[in-house]
C-alpha cells in the first residue's frame, strides 16, 4: 500500500513520519507529474495542514486541482487535516471560491471558538477512541450535509467528520504521537482498494 501526501506547503513531513511508524509507504506529491506517475498505485491521499489559500493557489497553478478532484470523486480515499479540510469543503464562509470542493460541508476559517490561536485537548472520536487534539488556527465546520457523519465534537463544534471516502479533522493528528486516526484512515484505504 502506498499513500500520497500533498507536499506543496505545510505540515506534510509530519504525516510521512506517522505513516512510517505504521509501516505504510508514502510518497510526496509536489506537482502534477508526481500525481500522474503515482496515481494508479495510490491507495489514499493526505492533504496536510498549512495555509489553504496558498495550497489552493499552487494546486491551480500546477493544474492539479481538477485531476485531484476527479480522483477523489472517483473514490480515492482522502484525509484532510486543518487546511486540508478547508481544501475539501464545498463552501468556505466569506470566500467566493472553494478549492477541491468535494465534501458537503460549510467551513469558517480561523474561527475556532475556544480561542483563535492554538490549544490542545482530548476528546472522543467515533470509531477511534479518546484521542489528543492539537488545534492551530483551525477551521470550524459550520454545517454538514446529510451524508456526512460527525466523528468528534469539542465545545459543541464539529472537529472530525467523514463522508464516504473523505475524512477530515480541524485539528492536527500528525502533531501528536497517537497514530490511531491515521490507522483509521489506512483502514478506510484498505476497504476501498
Ligand atoms: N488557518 C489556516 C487556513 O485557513 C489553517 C491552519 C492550519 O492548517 N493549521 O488555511
Amino acid at each position: 500500500m502506498k499513500i500520497g501526501i500533498l507536499a506543496l506547503q505545510g505540515a506534510f513531513a509530519e504525516h510521512a513520519k506517522v505513516l512510517d511508524q505504521l509501516g505504510v509507504e508514502s510518497v510526496e506529491i509536489r506537482n502534477l507529474d508526481d500525481f500522474q506517475k503515482h496515481q494508479s498505485d495510490l491507495s489514499g491521499l493526505i492533504l496536510p495542514g498549512g495555509e489553504s489559500t496558498t495550497m489552493g493557489k499552487l494546486l491551480r497553478e500546477q493544474d492539479m486541482l481538477i485531476p485531484i478532484r476527479e480522483a477523489i470523486l472517483s473514490g480515492l480515499p482522502v484525509f484532510g487535516t486543518c487546511a486540508g479540510l478547508i481544501l475539501l469543503s464545498k463552501e468556505i464562509i466569506s470566500q467566493d471560491e472553494s478549492h477541491l470542493g468535494t465534501m458537503d460541508m460549510v467551513v469558517e476559517r480561523n474561527a475556532y471558538g475556544r480561542q483563535l490561536g492554538s490549544f490542545y485537548t482530548e476528546a472522543e472520536c467515533k470509531g477511534v477512541g479518546q484521542i489528543p487534539m492539537t488545534f492551530i488556527r483551525g477551521p470550524i465546520i459550520s454545517s454538514v450535509g446529510v451524508d456526512v457523519e460527525i466523528l468528534a465534537t469539542v465545545d459543541n463544534q464539529i472537529v472530525a467528520a467523514q463522508e464516504k471516502n473523505m475524512l477530515v479533522t480541524s485539528f492536527h493528528p500528525e502533531l501528536t504521537d497517537d497514530v490511531r486516526l491515521h490507522q483509521y484512515f489506512i483502514n478506510m484505504c484498505k476497504e476501498k482498494s
